[in-house]
């Protein structure tokens, strides 16, 4: 069962709000549409207003930048999810390909072009984002493509389904720096 865009937004927002120690299941789903509908400067703008938490006014101006990011590429993906779901079910494209961003994503290198159908269970661990301003993304490729021929014998171990689920492991404030 792959998480569904609907899910998948909420569950991965509130796992950055936790970290930010902010109580998040009030206020996650403002959150997000705070971050739809703003820039990164009117979001902070909004973060310190006061119809905000305290919580969320008293977080780190860095810490902020790192929360508006990482939604702003959550929603995409969350969004993204949707359209390859439609092709998927079409019949026309039923492997995904893990695109990985390597800037961000050092930790996620290792499953640059990982192949699978849309509906292995593998998707539920790995499908981006996967930590701070993860930029992974996944793609669809063609029934003939020699990589998904390659993944038809597929097993999924506990040690594939850790690989890319390393949401915290990293250190925010690096990943912030490597934003400037
Ligand atoms: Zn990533």
């Amino acid at each position: 069962m792959i998480r569904s865009p609907e899910n998948l937004l909420p569950t991965m927002a509130e796992r950055i709000l936790q970290w930010a120690e902010i109580e998040p299941s009030p206020i996650v789903r403002e959150i997000i549409v705070a971050v739809k509908c703003h820039n990164e400067r009117e979001f902070q703008r909004w973060c310190q207003g006061s119809k905000t938490s305290s919580d969320l006014r008293s977080i780190d101006r860095r810490c902020v930048s790192l929360l508006y990011q990482s939604l702003k590429l959550t929603i995409y993906s969350a969004e993204h999810l949707t359209s390859l779901q439609i092709a998927a079910q079409s019949g026309l494209y039923p492997y995904w390909r893990l695109w990985v961003n390597t800037q961000f994503c050092v930790g996620h290198k290792s499953l640059n072009n990982f192949v699978a159908r849309f509906d292995s269970g593998i998707w539920e661990f790995i499908y981006p984002p996967n930590g701070w301003v993860c930029g992974c993304s996944v793609t669809v490729i063609d029934t003939n493509d020699p990589l998904a021929a390659g993944s038809k014998n597929l097993v999924v171990t506990d040690k594939l389904k850790h690989q890319c689920v390393n949401w915290l492991d990293r250190k925010p404030i690096r990943q912030w720096l490597l934003m400037r």
